[in-house]
């Protein structure tokens, strides 16, 4: 399965370690060297701080030359709404996520946030506001505050606190011989899969972005890892505007609305209710879904 951050972490990861002024930056810089990148326009603009409303405007995008990925993709995303992108794999979900942390920029229409053109901002300035949760979220060999604390290494021990609290991942750091400050490894084999997830979420939840960008893990977790992932995004998610790629109907039907991405055009917006009243596409998935008695949706 592709991540569609996995572009964008390696970005993110070598702007906050310059910061941090690592020593990992030329290996990262390799990473990065090989991966392609939009042009910032020479007058680009600060991005002040936004509401967090995202507009696609006939967005079109392809890969390469006559291979159209996505083509008249028209979609609001309301200030502070959770909006869920299913369809089946292939149909362009990762895609439309990637343009918003602007991994690639449309060759048609546009895409604005509160009404900018993402193209007339300087990058970073967008990127201060725009948190990115990964489906395989990365650690890197340092202390649990390092890896919180990642996209803002300025918060302070209360910061980083609160923001493990929120996560529910309390016990776990009380537990651990140095608490924040324990080394976990790079791989991070000490924590489980869905420790991992939940130090990813603080990690987003440290920063404290207007817009967040997911991409559901898809890895099956036990109930509890589940629950208190659930747990966690709810906390996350609130007051801010997400766009979540969602790999399950489970975590789809709980968004405030869902976008159904098919062959590259978005084909119904609704809230799950709506849609499934509607009879389309949204609507057979979930008769599907509920036949198989609410099993994971996978792709
Ligand atoms: P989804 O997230 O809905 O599974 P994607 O946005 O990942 O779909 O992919 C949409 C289409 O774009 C697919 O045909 C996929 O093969 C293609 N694609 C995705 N990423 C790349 C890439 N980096 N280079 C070329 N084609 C890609």
């Amino acid at each position: 399965l592709n991540s569609f951050f996995a572009p964008i972490q390696q970005l993110v990861q070598l702007y906050n370690v310059y910061q941090q002024g690592q020593s990992s930056v030329t290996k990262l810089r390799e990473l990065l060297d090989t991966e392609p990148t939009v042009a910032e326009s020479p007058d680009a603009a600060e991005l002040p701080p936004v509401r967090g409303e995202l507009l696609f405007e006939d967005v079109g995008f392809g890969y390469l030359e006559d291979r159209p990925v996505l083509s008249g993709v028209n979609l609001r995303v309301r200030a502070g709404e959770t909006i869920a992108l299913v369809g089946p794999t292939g149909a362009g979900k990762s895609t439309l996520a990637r343009l918003i942390v602007r991994f690639y920029d449309p060759t048609g229409g546009r895409v604005l946030i509160d009404g900018h053109d993402l193209r007339d901002l300087s990058i970073t300035s967008l990127r201060r506001q725009l948190g990115v949760v990964p489906q395989e979220p990365f650690l890197f060999g340092g202390t649990i505050r390092d890896n919180v604390s990642f996209g803002r290494p300025e918060a302070t021990d209360e910061e980083v606190w609160e923001a493990i609290r929120a996560t529910g991942l309390e016990s776990l750091v009380e537990r651990m011989p140095e608490g924040i400050d324990t080394v976990v490894h790079e791989r991070g084999q000490s924590l489980s899969s869905g420790e991992r997830q939940l130090l990813a979420l603080a990690r987003a939840f440290l920063v404290r972005p207007r817009v967040l960008v997911l991409d559901e893990a898809t890895s099956n977790l036990d109930l509890q890892s589940e629950s208190r992932i659930e747990a966690a995004l709810d906390a996350l998610l609130e007051g801010r505007t997400a766009v979540l790629v969602a790999h399950r109907l489970s975590t789809a039907m709980k968004a405030d609305r869902i976008a159904v991405v098919d062959d590259g055009r978005v084909i119904e917006v609704g809230g799950h209710d709506e849609l499934v009243a509607a009879g389309g596409r949204y609507a057979d998935m979930f008769a599907t879904w509920s036949r198989h008695g609410g099993a994971p949706h996978e792709p």
